[in-house]
């Protein structure tokens, strides 16, 4: 067999199967070596990817070994990072006789796609990264140094920002004052609190604890609208004041930022996330103050950990109440279980005057009144059913509001965010997908008809977006973040490639994206699970009962609590019912392994 028979053989068989993605000599001869690993983000049907493997002369023990892999892969995607034996063995039992499942598991081991572990089931980068976690905080802890040096300095300055007058605002608990101690006198530790508990107070108490104590502190937070939140309670670095910018372009800032930017993430050859921040060379800091942690996956907290230099402390501080992470895991509720953790229970007195912080504490209990809320101060909830009637609902509310931001500020434009549980449109009619176009219409109505008046008299179809649309970037590429939201500022076409391009203004940065990229959206309304990290003035939340299979107390506590100071809530009593009825339930063992190794370090 000469060098270039794999090649070939590949292509034969890649055409055989009607498989048309461009792949090139060096892609056919991986797909030749591991056909479902290669394919498997592009050939949807299992049958196909078994019928090719078939076909390049892999053998049973291999199919079997990736059809254990796929199973794996729906686990995870139901949250968990890992499955007892037996239930994989149960979940494969119409696919797999016993006996090919054990040379599945066994060549899936070889190929180093699965690992065994106490008879638990992982994906051996999925337990790489709890590994890497549990070895990083036991080494964050074994270079602490003796504990309790600081205490008393931690105890003075303490009593100095409680009587301190300039900082008035702060009058900390009890709790609070522990969380302030805890943080100080523990390499790694956790601080949990629900919306309204005075997370954001413990912060600031800490962040001007360790300025005084001559600490660097970094602060980050998952998305770039959280960090932007934490941002802004603090005056501008060095840096940023120096050139008047305050938005953590500067690669000098020192102000809030991702926690990609704070590893000095780039963007590889093939597309690919790398962070320049690692053992090697560490991030510079005393303190990292991490916020949203809830969002925080496996993967980036391990490279996080990575990065921190011997000495450092990092606080992991959330709302343990909302969405999980997308990716599998619960990282926040695995450390906060078995690190130094304090939780913030006492709902702050400004707090508890909101309906809206009211009905986001009774989701979490779980304990809704019957009935609907009758419509209170801030907060109202319409127990709409019917697809059109929520719809009209959506366009007079949308109109009231917008009248409303005119008249007190026309150039601001809409203070407003419709969320929404899902984004692919369904037999419901009432997602994402489907809200956007239709929210346009009413919302940017001036610039819709203006760019479509503009490509009929040059005889083109229309670009998605007009000029003023709001727009969320859905991918990690370009120096820019999942989630990242921004305004068209102009919609061009470009004649030479025959489409329209569109510019948009993000917080830091200006681009021109391809009016046809699929990981460019329209975001008058986004998912609940997309509006994580950010707060708007006004929340419009829809909910249908085709939604069941994405509610949960914790996807209904998040929207209500991305609300500042408007809530209206469309949905019948039943989607209501069924999401305080749900919890979201994850099965990991990070806890477990953090426990064994790491607990003994922190509580001796
Ligand atoms: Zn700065």
């Amino acid at each position: 067999m000469t060098d270039s028979d794999p090649v070939r053989r590949a292509r034969d068989v890649l055409a055989r199967f009607g498989v048309r993605s461009k792949v090139t000599v060096a892609g056919l001869r991986a797909i030749y070596e591991a056909p479902f690993k290669e394919l498997k983000g592009i050939v949807k049907s299992t049958d196909t990817l078994v019928n090719i493997s078939r076909a390049l002369g892999k053998s049973d023990a291999y199919v079997h070994a990736y059809r254990l892999v796929l199973a794996v892969d729906d686990v995870e995607r139901d949250g968990h990072t890992c499955v007892a034996m037996v239930d994989l063995r149960k979940r494969t039992s119409g696919i797999l006789s016993v006996a090919a499942f054990d040379s599945g598991l066994a060549m899936a081991q070889r190929l180093d796609e699965l690992l065994l572990e106490d008879d638990f089931v992982y994906k051996t980068s999925t337990w790489a990264q709890e590994r890497s976690i549990v070895k990083e905080i036991l080494r964050l802890a074994r270079d602490f140094g003796p504990r309790g040096l600081e205490r008393p300095k931690v105890a003075r300055l303490l009593d100095a920002v409680h009587t301190d007058a300039t900082m008035d605002d702060f009058g900390l608990t009890p709790q609070q004052s522990d969380a302030v101690r805890m943080v100080f006198g523990n390499p790694v530790s956790v601080l949990t609190g629900f919306a309204g508990t005075g997370k954001t107070t413990t912060v600031k108490c800490i962040k001007t604890i360790a300025d005084r104590m001559g600490y660097v502190t970094r602060l980050a937070a998952p998305t770039g609208a959280a960090a932007k939140r934490i941002r802004e309670l603090f005056d501008p670095c060095a840096a940023c004041s120096g050139s008047g910018s305050s938005n953590g372009a500067d690669t000098s800032c020192t102000c809030a930022c991702t926690v990609h930017k704070l590893l000095d993430a780039a963007v590889d050859k093939s597309g690919r996330f790398m962070f320049r921040r690692h053992r090697g060379n560490p991030i510079s800091a005393h303190l990292v103050v991490v916020d949203e942690s809830s969002m925080l996956d496996l993967a980036l907290t391990a490279r996080l950990l990575l990065a921190l230099p011997v000495g450092a402390r990092i606080v992991f501080i959330g709302d343990p109440c909302q969405l999980p992470s997308v990716m599998a895991g619960k990282v926040l509720k695995d450390m906060a279980a078995c690190l130094p953790h304090v939780a913030l229970t006492q709902v702050m007195r400004q707090a508890r005057d909101s309906d809206i912080l009211a009905f986001a504490h009774r989701v979490r209990a779980g304990g809704l009144a019957t009935g609907g809320t009758p419509v209170a101060r801030d907060f109202s909830w319409e127990p709409l059913e019917d697809v059109g009637d929520i719809i009209q609902r959506v366009h007079e509310l949308v109109e009231e509001w917008r009248g409303e931001d005119e008249d007190e500020d026309g150039s601001e434009g809409c203070s407003f965010q419709v969320l929404c549980p899902a984004r692919r449109p369904g037999a419901h009619g009432l997602s994402t997908t489907d809200l956007n176009p239709l929210l346009q219409r009413t919302v940017n109505r001036a610039n819709r008809e203006a760019h479509h008046k503009t490509a009929a008299a040059a005889k083109r179809k229309p670009c998605r977006m007009v000029p003023g649309d709001r727009v969320m970037y859905t991918k990690n590429a370009d120096g820019l973040l999942n989630g990242d939201t921004g305004h068209v500022t102009q919609v061009v076409w470009v004649p030479g490639k025959g489409r329209w391009d569109v510019e948009v203004q993000y917080e830091a940065s200006l681009r021109w994206h391809d009016g046809a990229d699929v990981n460019l959206d329209l975001a008058w309304a986004v998912t609940v699970h997309k509006s994580q990290g950010n707060q708007y003035d006004r929340v419009l939340l829809v909910m249908h009962p085709g939604h069941a299979r994405l509610l949960s107390r914790e996807l209904l506590y998040t929207a209500v609590t991305r609300a500042k100071s408007r809530l209206v809530m469309l949905a019948a009593e039943r989607c209501v019912s069924a999401c305080v009825a749900t919890g979201v339930e994850r099965f990991t063992r990070l806890g477990e392994s953090l426990h064994a190794c790491v607990s003994p370090l922190f509580f001796e």
